[in-house]
């Protein structure tokens, strides 16, 4: 299981960076970077999104 960023839906608005706890998700310029071996699944960013950019894949 993992969180993938459906790019073309996220508007760059930084607000799932800000809440990871695992500092997992950069926000550089217009791309999202996540780092999956930080990750923990916590769901976080996918509860935060304005725009549920964020999804979980298996
Ligand atoms: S699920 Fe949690 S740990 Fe993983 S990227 Fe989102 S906020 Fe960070
Ligand atoms: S909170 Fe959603 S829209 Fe904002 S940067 Fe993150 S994935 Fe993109």
């Amino acid at each position: 299981m993992a969180i993938r960023v459906k790019r073309e839906v996220c508007c760059y608005c930084g607000g799932c960076s800000a809440v990871c706890p695992r500092n997992a998700l950069d926000l550089i310029d217009t791309y999202l970077y996540i780092r999956k071996d930080l990750c923990i699944m916590c769901k976080n960013c996918i509860k935060v999104c304005p725009l549920k950019a964020i999804e979980v894949v298996e």
